[in-house]
């Protein structure tokens, strides 16, 4: 059939997109489309490259996997390619995939594995001899990127073997928990940072970067899905290979379920429809896989996916609703946030009343007014957010939103920073600020002041018992029980709660400030670098920056913020109430709380990375050992245990969970 003109310049131009698309999704881990609409124009190339076929390319996207080697990373070709998955989106074409399946089999009777579509990034990591040797992306599946250094510090990945297996491939999904996800945004947002798209973008970005500290930072996690190749085991299935996997050590999701027939398997993957919201990860579908690897291999391949599996794709969770308000509110360090309120709709397993539109520019670029009709669905599960305005639905009545130009709390004139899109009020003394500022100071991560929550504080403000975070170490009991709601009893705790809390570590009381752009991270390295916060006060920039974690940006900003006569008052009002000031966890010597006491560690911890917990307990004269024997005092177990659990449990030896653990740090 002659190609008709508009069709090859459609082609064409679904061609040039599709490529600018993957390179921002797979080069840049930033996508400007969401997949479904990506998903849309692959379907359309894929169905003019069929009827018209003298315009199938080999360098066509549709014949080829995904991304390419990033700059600063070693190339590692894979012993064997690592395909993308042939997607279904309905019930049907999951019938036409077992179709194909059984007129190729013959229809000999054939069973199905299906599991989880994991969003993340697929990794492959190469065994030798029962020892991590490299672990790579999967780039263009031909060549990917060495970033073994990265996947070290991923505490699921086993760095060696239960059993000796002289050489092995396996590959899986790296990701990204929700909740890690929606932290790590809210830190990127307050330090005027881009956010993330989605999870499997946070993860790819956390691993395709040259830091592997960064990496360590980001709580990664992994399910193993499959076996790239194996020296030395014949398996007739590839559930008994996931089998395997799991005697080695490797995390394997536990909701991989076998069918006998298709039929078995749509029951099951509708059944994950809204259950998938409940997981603590996100999954963008599942994956179906014949479970016979000698029909497998008579099955084979097209050049971009195995013929014997394929990726049931869930419809992206989305829904209409009204824009009933946005409302400007004013964070810690002056940023100015606009938030839709909408009419409660439910999205993604739960009701949706708010978004988080970020900034002007969001709001200019979405078009979005005040009593919009728009589509809402939230990124990586989690984050409600804005997708689109349906112009068509506006009756006249829609209103513009007018950013202030001044801030609403204290009224002082708003500014743009340079290269920033966030809107700041400047006054240091903002009462939003303020109140913001103790918010944080209180809360978990930084001093972590049990009782204290936002109602109390605004009270506390009020009231005028407090005008800064200093403040808190003065108030009295008899203060406290004169405001409303407040008990004898909560009285007495809270106080309590604020004694205990002058022994937070310097790093928690870094974090606490409230400096721009020091996270939690930071702060805890600047603490071990200066060891005192009287060093930190006066450290210079250069010497701020030879701290590994600190750039000049956040060099600035801390020696700015040190500057400021404010803040000077404030340390010094925290010192005199006796708040630690000294990094005691790495002087090691004056604690030794842990002394004679040995720990074994296993699963993983969500807050410590191996080393850390190690070194954690090293800090207070403890030990931890590899293995558990009758002379281990706790083992600790985290997410997913091995083995240790079992003999721990048998030899009565006490077992601690992360919150336990802390607690024992103290
Ligand atoms: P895919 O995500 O459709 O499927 C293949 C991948 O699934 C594998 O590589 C593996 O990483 C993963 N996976 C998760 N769990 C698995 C399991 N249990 N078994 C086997 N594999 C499992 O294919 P792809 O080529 O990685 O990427 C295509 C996806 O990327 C589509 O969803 C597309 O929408 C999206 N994309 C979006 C844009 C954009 O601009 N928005 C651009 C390019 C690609």
């Amino acid at each position: 059939m002659p190609v008709p003109d508009n069709v090859r310049r459609e082609v064409e131009k679904l061609r040039r997109e599709i490529e600018e698309h993957n390179y921002n999704y797979y080069v840049l881990d930033n996508p400007t489309i969401p997949d479904e609409q990506y998903d849309q124009m692959l379907r359309r190339l894929i169905e003019l490259e069929e009827k018209y076929p003298e315009l199938k390319t080999l360098d066509s996207p549709t014949q080829r996997v995904g991304g390419q080697v990033q700059e600063g990373f070693e190339p590692v070709k894979h012993l064997v390619p690592m395909l993308s998955l042939d997607n279904a989106f309905n019930e049907e074409e999951l019938r036409d995939f077992d179709r194909r399946v059984r007129s190729i089999i013959n229809d000999e009777p054939v069973e199905y594995v299906v599991e989880l579509k994991i969003d993340g990034l697929a990794v492959s990591l190469l065994y030798e001899d029962g020892r991590l040797l490299r672990g790579a992306t999967r780039g263009d599946g031909e060549t990917g990127e060495d970033i073994t250094e990265n996947l070290k510090t991923v505490g699921s990945i086993p760095l060696r073997l239960r059993q000796p297996v002289s050489r092995l491939e396996v590959r899986g999904e790296a990701y990204m928990p929700k909740e890690a996800f929606a932290r790590l945004n809210a830190r990127r947002e307050e330090n005027g940072e881009p956010l993330f798209a989605n999870p499997r973008n946070a993860a790819a970005g956390s691993l395709r970067q040259l830091d592997p500290k960064v990496t360590a930072s980001r709580s990664l996690s992994t399910f193993i899905y499959g076996i790239g190749y194996v020296e030395g085991r014949q398996m007739d299935t590839h559930i008994q290979g996931l089998q395997f996997l799991k005697e080695l050590g490797f995390r394997i999701n536990p909701d991989i379920q076998v069918f006998k027939d298709i039929s078995g398997v749509i029951e099951y993957v509708k059944s994950w429809q809204d259950r998938r919201f409940d997981l603590s990860y996100v999954i963008d579908g599942m994956v179906i896989k014949v479970n016979s690897l000698k029909q497998q291999k008579k099955l084979g391949y097209t050049a971009k996916s195995p013929r014997w599996a394929i990726a049931y794709k869930f419809p992206a969770e989305k829904a209409q609703t009204k824009v009933e308000d946005i409302k400007i509110s004013v964070g810690r360090t002056g940023v100015l946030t606009p938030t839709a309120y909408l009419k409660p709709v439910k999205v993604a397993g739960s009701t949706v009343s708010r978004a988080v539109l970020h900034n002007e520019d969001i709001i200019k670029k979405k078009n979005i007014k005040i009593g919009d009709t728009v589509v809402v669905h939230k990124a990586g599960d989690v984050i409600p957010e804005i997708v689109e305005v349906l112009a068509e639905k506006r009756t006249g009545s829609e209103v513009d939103f007018v950013y202030p130009e001044r801030c609403p709390e204290c009224g002082t004139k708003v500014e743009r920073i340079e290269g920033e899109a966030a809107v700041r009020c400047p006054n240091q003394d903002c009462p939003a600020r303020n109140r913001e500022g103790l918010f944080h100071f209180v809360s978990r991560p930084a001093m972590d002041i049990d009782g204290l929550g936002p109602a109390v504080i605004s009270q506390l403000l009020r009231a005028g018992l407090i005008k800064d975070a200093a403040d808190l170490y003065s108030l009295k009991y008899e203060d406290l029980i004169k405001l409303e709601r407040i008990g004898e009893k909560s009285a007495r705790n809270l106080l309590n709660a604020v004694e205990e809390s002058k022994n937070r570590s310097l790093g928690q009381l870094i974090f606490a400030l409230g400096i721009r752009h020091v996270g939690q991270t930071a702060a805890k390295k600047l603490a071990k670098h200066f060891g005192t916060l009287q060093k930190l006060a006066q450290a210079s920039r250069d010497e701020l920056l030879a701290v590994p974690e600190v750039g000049p940006k956040m060099a600035d900003s801390i020696v700015r913020w040190f500057q400021q006569e404010k803040n000077q008052k404030l340390l010094e009002k925290l010192i005199s109430a006796g708040v630690n000031t000294e990094d005691v966890e790495n002087k090691g010597l004056e604690n030794n709380s842990l002394e004679g006491t040995t720990f074994v560690l296993t699963g993983t911890l969500r807050e410590f990375t191996r080393q850390e917990a190690k070194e954690a307990v090293e800090a207070r004269g403890g030990r931890v050992a590899s293995s558990v024997s009758k002379k281990t005092d706790y083992v600790v177990v985290g997410e997913n245990p091995g083995s240790k659990l079992k003999k721990a449990q048998e030899l009565g030896i006490k077992t601690v969970n992360e919150e336990e653990f802390k607690k024992l740090l103290g």
